[in-house]
């Protein structure tokens, strides 16, 4: 009864935290990028790394091309999210770190919401000349819509209106330096948690993958929910194999009605 551990967990903890990837947001329509059907099926991963954004006016346009695909879908938080934000109103819950773009958890009611790989919904300068992956804008930023606009009045490539930089949605690309200040508001959430939930992530990607092991060092129980086994299995106290909104719906439940006496 894997669930009902999961509920004792709950129920024993009073710092949670959320470690969440793609796995959250698939419930909302939002196909895990290396999944079949995934965005990566549809475009080539390797046009996208940030050196290659800086060097190509076609990569930049296809890199637009992606996110108003992504945009117009318009997908809505699901009961996953939903599980996460309850648990923070009820000042149970610290705060989420998320691997995924999609603003879901915000629009679920979350406050502290720690994007490590940036989000979708704003654009930003990264400069002309930004080297070894690290963003080197003016700090322009805009709503996602500003460049959408641009574009959609025949601006293929639309520039920095500050200092003629390029301008790049606001998430972590392949190649790019992780952005320092979320990392390490991650990294204080890990070591101040009671109980941390990894949830729909493969746990593949390092340095993110490191932040339940982190956890787990600094003394937290570390449980991992996941559709499919991961690397960190044998770390961690428990594992339930399964789908997201499913399992955290059923352990809350499990855990808000099990006597107490
Ligand atoms: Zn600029």
């Amino acid at each position: 009864m894997t669930v009902a551990e999961l509920a004792e967990h709950l129920r024993a903890s009073s710092r949670i935290a959320a470690f969440t990837g793609a796995g959250v947001s698939t419930e909302s329509g939002i196909p895990d990028f290396r999944s079949p059907g995934g965005v990566w099926t549809r475009y080539d991963p390797r046009d996208f790394t940030f050196d290659r954004y800086i060097s190509s006016a076609e990569v930049r346009h296809n890199s637009w091309k992606m996110r108003e695909e992504f945009m117009a879908a318009m997908p809505q938080p699901n009961r996953a999210h939903r599980v996460l934000a309850d648990l923070e109103a009820e000042g149970r819950l610290l705060g989420v770190i998320t691997q995924n773009i999609d603003g879901l958890h915000q629009d679920a009611g979350s406050r502290n919401v720690i994007e490590i790989h940036g989000n979708v919904r704003e654009v930003q300068c990264i400069g002309l000349f930004p080297k070894h992956g690290i963003p080197d804008g003016c700090g322009f930023t805009a709503h996602h819509d500003w460049a959408m606009e641009r574009i959609a009045g025949g601006d293929a490539d639309p520039d920095c209106p500050s200092c003629g930089g390029y301008v790049k949605t606001a998430t972590v690309s392949f190649g790019q330096a992780m952005p320092e200040g979320p990392m390490e508001q991650a990294s204080l959430l890990a070591e101040e948690c009671d109980l941390l939930l990894a949830i729909g992530s493969s746990l593949e990607v390092f340095p993110a993958a490191g932040i339940p092991l982190d956890a787990k060092a600094a003394g937290a129980r570390v449980v991992i929910i996941n559709r499919d086994p991961t690397d960190l299995d044998a770390f961690v106290d428990l594992v339930i194999n399964g789908e997201a909104g499913t399992v955290l719906t059923e352990a809350v439940r499990a855990a808000n009605t099990t006597s107490t006496d």
